[in-house]
């Protein structure tokens, strides 16, 4: 895999001139103290809520934040947003992830079925390249039930509509945008074999074939993903997907989760996904805090950009076997360093 390209999301921290405002942009209040330590300190990363003015050290947030959030900023008791526990219906979740069962899939999983035809075809076997692998739903249809409504809870808390693939909205990137030729240094095309193996993980989604992945919610880091069963190395995760834009009409957004999609060093053309409005599990994966080699430690996936079919896509891959009950992290910085990491636990 030495071809392959990282990549990062592409916030940038950006001063601002107005809400949210800031201690140290704000003379006027010598007496405000974090609600959460009591410190008065730390002035450049204190945050006033702007309804009932008090002020929070950014790191003391649970979950953290991050950057200065654009617009307006509400503190955890003006801001009400409690968890929307999805209900734990098959129907209804069935209907949330726009599941279809085909017929064939009802009794075989497509992921034996494909293993039992691989099998009786090919003989060779290539070892030198590394081969990107499907994950492997867990067995349990309850089980597997579970896991697709933790993300519906998230998603629908979050206020995010379900979608499996990259989308083109309307006055945003158009899908002719999107031409890995324009990246800087050139795109990885990825191979027949690993478009299979994404192609395959995509149809097992679409079946409710679900990979074996929990959205948990953290008083730290917010709603977060681990391993419900075991995860080889080199295994899909998902796809990273959202609306595509470019990034010069988001270089004002708060976007704490956008990605890059394809670098062409010029803002008028460089795409990012924005997971705002529409997205899968990917938007719920956290980032490691690279400052520190506990955060490198933790790190158990890779951003990878891939050319497929003439089209520049994102994937979540594990770069090491990975045990259930292990949360998911990759490095948001592995391709720019742009993100501020330094206060993620
Ligand atoms: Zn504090
Ligand atoms: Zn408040």
């Amino acid at each position: 895999m030495a071809a392959e390209q990282s990549t990062g999301r592409s916030n940038r921290l950006r001063k601002r001139t107005q809400a949210p405002r800031r201690l140290d942009q704000q003379p006027s209040y010598p007496n405000i103290f974090c609600e959460e330590c009591g410190l008065g300190d730390c002035e450049n990363e204190m945050l006033l809520c702007d309804k009932c003015d008090r002020g929070y050290h950014m790191y003391c947030l649970r979950p953290i934040v991050a950057r200065v959030p654009a617009g307006r900023w509400f503190c955890p008791n003006c801001k009400a947003d409690p968890i929307k526990e999805f209900p734990l219906v098959q129907t209804k979740i069935i209907d949330f992830f726009r599941i279809q069962r085909s017929s064939q899939a009802a009794h075989t999983s497509l992921l034996e079925s494909r293993k039992r035809r691989k099998r009786s075809t090919s003989l060779v076997v290539s070892k030198k390249k590394r081969r990107l692998l499907p994950f492997t739903p867990c067995r349990d249809q309850a089980r597997r039930l579970q896991q697709m409504g933790s993300l519906a809870t998230a998603l629908t808390t979050s206020g995010v509509e379900f979608s499996d693939k990259l989308t083109y909205m309307p006055g945003m990137a158009p899908r002719s945008a999107n031409r890995p030729a324009l990246e800087k240094g050139g795109m990885q095309i990825m191979s027949r074999e690993d478009k299979a193996s994404l192609e395959l993980c995509q149809a097992m989604c679409k079946e409710g074939e679900w990979p074996p992945l929990l959205v948990v919610f953290d008083s730290c880091e917010g709603f977060t993903v681990e391993a419900d069963g075991c995860i080889k190395d080199l295994t899909i995760i998902t796809e990273y997907v959202g609306d595509v834009d470019y990034l010069k009409n988001r270089e004002k957004d708060e976007g704490d989760s956008m990605m890059t999609l394809l670098s062409t060093g010029n803002p008028s053309t460089t795409l990012v996904v924005c997971p705002d409005k529409r997205s899968n599990i990917a938007r719920f994966i956290n980032g490691i805090n690279n400052h520190t080699p506990e955060g490198r430690k933790k790190q158990n996936l890779k951003c990878v950009r891939y050319d497929v079919d003439g089209q520049a896509r994102v994937l979540l891959v594990a770069i090491r076997d990975i045990a259930k009950g292990e949360r998911l992290y990759y490095d948001y910085n592995g391709y720019e360093q742009e993100y501020p990491t330094h206060h993620f636990v």
